[in-house]
Order: C-alpha cells, then sequence, then structure tokens
C-alpha cells in the first residue's frame, strides 16, 4: 500500500500526535523535573506561537533581519554534463549566520521572550547551533549559556570567538569525553534549575516532544517557499528533492513543502568512511529503533544498547540518531534514505566552488554528490538540493586534510 495510506492532505494536523508521536516513533522519555519545564514550552507553543501576532513578528524577522526569501539558484554548469537533468538549489546558505539553524533559532527565541524568559540554555558540538542561537539571544536581548566540551572548545576557536563576541557565555563541560554528549547532560542539568527565566533551545528536529514538532513547523518555511519559487521558476515541480540528513532538519523544512506532491524525497545520510559501526553516523540507514535523548527513533546502538560512537567528515551531521519524523518517513517509505561517504562528498565540495561559484557547508555537499549520482544513474527531470549552508567554516580544515583538488 503506498505509504500506508496517509493522508498528506492533513499529515501535519495528525503529525505528530497530541503526546508527540509519528506512528511509533517521538515522545517524551525524561525525567518527572524535566517535563514539568518542557510541559510549559509546549503549552506556550500551542498557544502564542499560534497567534497572528508571533507569526506577523516571525515573518518580519524573517524578512528584514535573516534575509528570507533565499533564493532558487540554477545550477547550469553541473547540469550541463548530464543529459535530461537539470539541477537546482535552495540557497539556504544566504541565511544570515550561512545556514539554516537561524530559522529555528528565531523562533525559538522569540518564543522565549514572549514567554517572558530572560535567558536561552543550549548544548552546542561543533558551534554551529552556538552560534545561531547567540544570534537570536543577541536580536532580542536575552542572554545566553551554551554547554560546550572542552574537546570541542579546543577545536571550534573560530565559532567559541563568534559566540563571545555576540555576547554569549560558553561554558565549558570537562566531564567523560568532554565533547557533546557531556555537554547535553550539562545543558540539561542547567535546565531543570533555571527554567524559571530560561528556556532550553534544541538545534535539530530532536529531543523530547515538543522539540521535534516545533522545529519542524520554525523549518517549514524552507519548503513552503521553495515549492512556490520552483512553480514560478520553472511552471512544474521538481521531480526530486535531496537533503543532507543529521538531527534532521533542514531535510524536514525542505521535504514539507512537497510530502503531498508527487516529488520524491531523498535524505543523504553521512556513510563517512565506511560501513564498520564507528565509520559512519548513517543512522536511518544502519540503524534500530531505540530511545535516547529523551525521544523514540531509529539509532545506532554499540553492544551494550547505548548510543554508538559516529564519525562524519561533516561534523553537524555527526549524530547517532535522527528526527522521529525521519524514522517515521523512512518506514512508510515517503522518503528515501541513502548514503554518501566522505570522498563523494569532498569532490562535491569543490565541484559547486569551481563550476557555480558557491563553497558550500561539508554537511550540504553530502546532498549535492547524491544529486550528482542521481543524474549519472540516468534520473531524469528537476532535482532541487537543499543547500543547507555556506562552506566558509570548513575551509581550513578540508584545505589541511585533502589539499586543493
Ligand atoms: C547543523 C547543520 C546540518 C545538520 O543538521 P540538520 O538538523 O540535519 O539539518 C546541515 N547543514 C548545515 C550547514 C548545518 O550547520
Amino acid at each position: 500500500m503506498k505509504y500506508q495510506n496517509i493522508d498528506f492532505n492533513n499529515y501535519f494536523a495528525n503529525y505528530p500526535d497530541a503526546n508527540g508521536y509519528f506512528g511509533k516513533y517521538g515522545g517524551s522519555y525524561i525525567p518527572q523535573d524535566l517535563q514539568k519545564a518542557i510541559d510549559e514550552v509546549n503549552i506556550a507553543y500551542q498557544t502564542i506561537a499560534q497567534s497572528t501576532a508571533f507569526n506577523d513578528e516571525l515573518q518580519r524577522i524573517r524578512k528584514e533581519f535573516q534575509g528570507r526569501p533565499t533564493p532558487i539558484t540554477h545550477l547550469k554548469r553541473i547540469s550541463s554534463q548530464f543529459a535530461g537533468v537539470e539541477l537546482y538549489a535552495k540557497r539556504e546558505d544566504l541565511n544570515h549566520t550561512g545556514a539554516h539553524k537561524i530559522n529555528h533559532c528565531m523562533g525559538e527565541a522569540l518564543l522565549a521572550r514572549s514567554m517572558g524568559k530572560t535567558k536561552l540554555i543550549a548544548e552546542t558540538g561543533a558551534g554551529q547551533h552556538g552560534v545561531a542561537l547567540a544570534t537570536a539571544a543577541a536580536y532580542f536581548g536575552l542572554a545566553c549559556d551554551i554547554y560546550m566540551g572542552a574537546v570541542d572548545i579546543k577545536k571550534q576557536a573560530p565559532n567559541v570567538a563568534r559566540m563571545k563576541i555576540l555576547g554569549a557565555n560558553v561554558i565549558e563541560v570537562t566531564e567523560g569525553l568532554a565533547t557533546l554528549k557531556e555537554a547535553v547532560d550539562a545543558a540539561f542539568k542547567a535546565y531543570c534549575q533555571e527554567y524559571d527565566n530560561a528556556i532550553y533551545c534544541i538545534g535539530s528536529v530532536v529531543g523530547p516532544h515538543p522539540f521535534p514538532m516545533m522545529v519542524r513547523d520554525f523549518q517549514k518555511i524552507v519548503g513552503i517557499e521553495a515549492r512556490k519559487q520552483f512553480l514560478a521558476m520553472n511552471g512544474c515541480l521538481p521531480d526530486a528533492v535531496v537533503a543532507c540528513v543529521g538531527g534532521g532538519s533542514n531535510a524536514i523544512g525542505i521535504f514539507c513543502g512537497f510530502l503531498n506532491d508527487d516529488v520524491e524525497l531523498y535524505g543523504v545520510e553521512p556513510l563517512g568512511k565506511g560501513k564498520q559501526l564507528g565509520q559512519h553516523a548513517a543512522s536511518l540507514t544502519y540503524g534500530q529503533e531505540g530511545i535516547m535523548h529523551g525521544f523514540n527513533s531509529i539509532m545506532l546502538k554499540d553492544q551494550d544498547g547505548n548510543p554508538a560512537p559516529v564519525y562524519s567528515i561533516a561534523s553537524g551531521l555527526d549524530y547517532p540518531s535522527s528526527g522521529p519524523e525521519h524514522a517515521f518517513l523512512h518506514d512508510i517509505g515517503r522518503v528515501k534514505y541513502d548514503v554518501i561517504n566522505d570522498d563523494e562528498t569532498i569532490d562535491a565540495f569543490f565541484e559547486l566552488s569551481r563550476k557555480e561559484g558557491i563553497i558550500p557547508a561539508i554537511e550540504s555537499s553530502h546532498a549535492i554528490a547524491y544529486a550528482k549520482k542521481l543524474a549519472k544513474s540516468g534520473k531524469k527531470g528537476h532535482i532541487l538540493i537543499n543547500l543547507s549552508g555556506r562552506g566558509d567554516k570548513d575551509m581550513d580544515h578540508i584545505i589541511a586534510t585533502y589539499g586543493i583538488r
């Protein structure tokens, strides 16, 4: 049965359900004291964030501060290598701060201000979420505490500097391996103690309900714009839409615009150095159902059932699970999830730079590589890629590791 007879006409009214489930995925698996804080966010989201005043304000910010709508660019020179295929990019790299994350950070910060909160709390790994959130905090005049592992602080000096310049408080976490997982624990702990004045802001469509829904709704703008723009540009919808998937926020954002259309959707996961556990972060492709970080989804587990170590050249895709909505769309077959390795990614990074004058984020380069792969394998028609971010942040590492290709 096609997509298990899911009614995509009423999809957003039914998914997630009142308890935050997309089929069997999602929900909220967290301690009682944290649940109390998150219930407050949920109620505020269901009321304040649905008001006309809230949405008018968000729309104004997107236009006047973020630079939306972002354009769609026809990738003419890359397309010319293939017969009967045209590639296009939705330019989320042209957002203020250089990636799609600002779409949900501005929404979360506006909600915080509307709730009368004075502080934003979050963790960050590579620092991209931290920078986007610190930007939103500065815009609204809110305090901002970013928890970051000591190891990551050393590795990501430019983003740490950006957060500090923007006025955020970067709090070093030294427990355990001193990376993202410990930073998440520290941020949750702080939130439990400070939720009277603070709100926790998640970085993707992950975590306990309502975060996967909230972040999806704030990212929907990408798909809504893209559908309209593509129709105006080409008089038709794309045949396929391709996006990279870490937690899954940029992908769900663009997919939302096309779920109810006869458009193929592809989510691209990082195969890293290979198929062996520990060498990749392709959780939907190789993982199993399980609960981590407060939600049920598909995840990569080690022998003891804990989140497995993962690897990708793209630190933004380096996560052992993906959002529950992706697990659901995977199971019903609406989105096809597939993989791209580090080498294919690097090739795409240089090709987009050389042939189109766009230096893409290494995360987004996975989607570009996959679109090229589809074209090479004989797929015809129009393919729209979500170019989630720009690659300035990746240049030093790529040149040091791969040289100039
Ligand atoms: C963080 C990030 C991603 C991955 O996050 P998703 O939630 O999967 O979108 C992708 N691209 C860029 C540029 C990022 O900064």
